[in-house]
């Protein structure tokens, strides 16, 4: 990649398996109660989702995301061993862009989890924050439908599939072994010219083209 993109990587539902981490959660905790199969649910929101099955789940699938530790010991996602140094070898800048969790006692836990599953040096790339649209990047990759915020973002927004995600029309990475090629296809259609390696100012050209179409 001759041009290095600013990639912003969302953790949960992305790089953490945050729906395996509430599901054997909550199979441990209420054996004999119904649960939702990964691949059926259909809203982003567990506990809302959860809800709909008897009112007094949402309280119980939302004392699971509550619980100490619970960040801290969510499952690898599936291909995701190394996924951020090889986007930066491949010439990503990437940072990892994350909501902080609503309890603060469980905000070291995000930070536990990076440094487990990708090294230290991982902890100073982490961006917490409610709203992603103030997060200047190229692309963001996020499991979530609709990234709305404060302004119209500057990332171009590619889904990390999920079921909940399948009827938005955007650009997706099925699994985190495909991404190179969805993340390339979003950036030649986001930069004219990107590809060309005749001119050295094509990062420049491509950012100040875009600039103007906003512009006018
Ligand atoms: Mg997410």
């Amino acid at each position: 990649m001759k041009y290095n993109p600013v990639v912003l990587i969302d953790m949960d539902g992305v790089i953490a398996d945050f729906e395996r981490g509430c599901l054997n959660k909550w199979k441990e905790l209420y054996p004999n109660s119904p649960f939702i199969d990964i691949d059926k649910r259909t809203m982003h929101g567990i506990t809302e989702e959860y809800a709909l099955i008897d009112d007094s789940f949402k309280g119980m699938m939302d004392s699971i995301m509550k619980s100490p530790g619970f960040f801290e010991n969510l499952p690898l996602m599936g291909n995701a061993e190394r996924i951020l140094d090889n986007l930066e070898s491949e010439g990503c800048k990437v940072f990892i862009c994350t909501s902080p969790p609503r309890e603060t006692y469980n905000l070291i836990g995000k930070y536990n989890w990076v440094e487990k599953h990708f090294g230290t040096q991982w902890k100073n790339k982490i961006i917490m924050t409610r709203d992603k649209t103030l997060i200047h990047g190229d692309i963001l990759i996020d499991d979530k439908p609709k990234i709305t915020g404060a302004i119209e973002p500057s990332f171009t927004h590619i889904l990390f599939d999920q079921p909940y995600n399948r009827n938005e029309n955007k650009p997706r990475i099925t699994q985190w072994k495909d991404w190179k090629e969805v993340i390339e296809d979003v950036l030649s259609k986001k930069y004219i010219d990107i590809n060309d390696d005749d001119d050295d100012d094509d990062e420049y050209t491509n950012r100040m083209y875009k600039a103007f179409k906003i512009l006018w």
